[in-house]
């Protein structure tokens, strides 16, 4: 895990996917907490699928940004995820935000989710967290984020998934 206070200190693929998380921000549907999360996944093949939180009146209905990214990209078949940026900051108005200092990490739910990922990726997910002014910007991977994570391999079925998931089967 390494900590930045610079966006350009970082190579410009990385750069421009955390620009792409913070423009995702704007799909965010949240009146409940005005907080706007945006999530860019890139896969290996340079491909990037953005996803924004989605609030719900019942609250517990809501789905978070990384989710909602990763979940667009296994509908398209689109397995081979390299990396995904995150970022979050606070709603006030049309097209009005207050950035946010500190990075922000994905809830356990996304952990759990982003190592699903990684299991039919067959490596870990690079994870960029970064606070929307750019002064915190944490490098992590799937790995680190949820270490000794339920898995496919715990229920015997990683031999299919590789079988039938990978992109590789599907060019
Ligand atoms: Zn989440």
């Amino acid at each position: 895990m390494e900590t930045y206070h610079s966006i350009v200190t970082l190579e410009s693929s990385v750069q421009n996917l955390i620009h792409q998380a913070m423009n995702a921000t704007k799909g965010s549907y949240c009146p409940y907490s005005h907080f706007s999360v945006g999530a860019a996944l890139m896969t290996e093949t340079g491909l990037i699928i953005l996803g924004a939180n989605v609030e719900n009146a019942s609250y517990g209905l809501t789905i978070c940004a990384e989710r909602s990214a990763l979940f667009q990209a296994f509908n398209r078949r689109e397995y081979d995820l390299k990396r995904i940026a995150i970022t979050a900051r606070k709603w006030l108005a049309q097209d009005a935000y207050e950035e946010t200092t500190k990075a922000t990490a994905p809830c356990g739910a996304c952990r759990q989710v982003l190592h699903e990922a990684a299991s039919v990726n067959g490596k870990p997910i690079e994870v960029i967290l970064t606070s929307s002014d750019f002064q915190e910007i944490i490098v992590t991977n799937t790995a680190e984020l949820l270490p000794s994570g339920f898995g496919s391999e715990d229920l015997g079925v990683q031999d299919y998934i590789d079988s039938m998931y990978r992109n590789s089967l599907h060019v």
